[in-house]
């Protein structure tokens, strides 16, 4: 043979690119993120100061993911940091600044999953924890479980060595105010969520929430609950939703969407938009989603939903009405 080293170096690239994902062999690096600050909680008669303050809240949580994923993180590990960043925003009703009880304390739901295997995990009703969602990942990882409430959750937390805070931490004065003139209602008011596809092509979810403004003591949403409020599978998409909680776990939500994209060959916009116009009544609240092929909603029936996207395409957007 004339050429035995361009030969050999031939076979290498060959047998180099058998060993590539489908996303590495497109060259494709893309990476995005999507954010929510809830569905329907914005107040139609904010002033700018008080829109200005969220728009930045969002734009903090979003810079941050954004740049954690241009540096090669995973999308697991980007979702908590972000969710961190919003749980920490007495803004949004999560960690703190969330929503109080019929009995005036906070009480918190938050999600975590992994679209590559289907790994998740979930707390609910916990009191004390500054941050959940970094619990419900180490129930993910640290546990055989998926779903821990309560006490039970806490004394875990206490063996993980979580950070802990006084109840009276998560209390604001805004959300004082709100109970009081509320309490005769449940409402719904700002969770937080983000669905991420990072440079690998692989997908996560995470949600975190007070629940609903005086909802009973005990009571769970749908944002713990894995296929309702939180999903996420690489072969599908991965879906944080937002709204009227009760509804979003009778109607499976998350997971419907990905069904629909699995079962029946749906886009993601169409498997969104049907479960969100089909499935649930107007003004039930709104999901954020990305697929593998960087394909991403941010849909909502509410008159607003606090968002925000950011894709290596160049694409940055903060918005809380249409
Ligand atoms: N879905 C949350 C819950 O029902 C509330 C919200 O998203 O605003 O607990």
């Amino acid at each position: 043979m004339k050429y035995p080293i361009l030969f050999i170096v031939s076979l290498l690239i060959i047998a180099a690119t058998f060993f590539l994902t489908p996303e590495q062999k497109s060259g494709g690096e893309k990476f995005l993120i999507v954010i929510h600050g809830g569905a329907g909680s914005a107040r139609p008669g904010m002033t700018e100061e008080e829109k200005q303050a969220h728009i930045a809240g969002l734009n903090t949580a979003l810079t941050t993911g954004y740049d954690l994923l241009g540096q090669g993180k995973d999308a697991l590990s980007v979702v908590e940091a972000v969710i961190r960043v919003l749980e920490d925003d007495s803004l949004f009703n999560a960690g703190r600044g969330a929503v109080l009880t019929s009995e005036g304390f906070a009480s918190h739901d938050a999600s975590i999953m992994n679209g590559i295997d289907l790994t998740a995990g979930a707390v609910g009703d916990v009191r004390r924890i500054k941050n959940p969602i970094s619990l419900a990942r180490m129930v993910m990882e640290k546990s055989n479980h998926v779903l821990m409430v309560g006490d039970g959750a806490e004394k875990f937390a206490e063996k993980q060595g979580v950070g802990f805070v006084p109840p009276e931490y998560f209390i604001t004065e805004d959300q004082k105010a709100t109970l009081k003139k509320r309490l005769d209602q449940m409402n719904k008011a700002g969770t937080v969520g983000c669905v991420v596809l990072d440079k690998n092509g692989n997908l996560a979810a995470g949600t975190s929430t007070g629940g609903m403004t005086g909802k009973l003591p005990g009571r769970l949403g749908d944002t713990p609950i894995i296929g309702a409020g939180t999903y996420a599978n690489n072969a599908t998409c991965a879906v944080s939703a937002t709204g009227w909680g009760e509804k979003f776990i009778k109607n499976a939500v998350a997971f419907r969407i990905s069904a629909l994209m699995e079962y029946k060959g749906y886009t993601l916009k169409q498997a969104v938009k049907e479960v969100l116009d089909k499935n649930l009544a107007p003004k039930d609240g709104g999901v954020i989603a990305v697929d593998r092929a960087g394909n991403y909603e941010m849909y909502y029936t509410t008159p607003s939903m606090y968002r925000g996207v950011m894709t290596s395409d160049g694409i940055k957007e903060i918005k809380i009405w249409e």
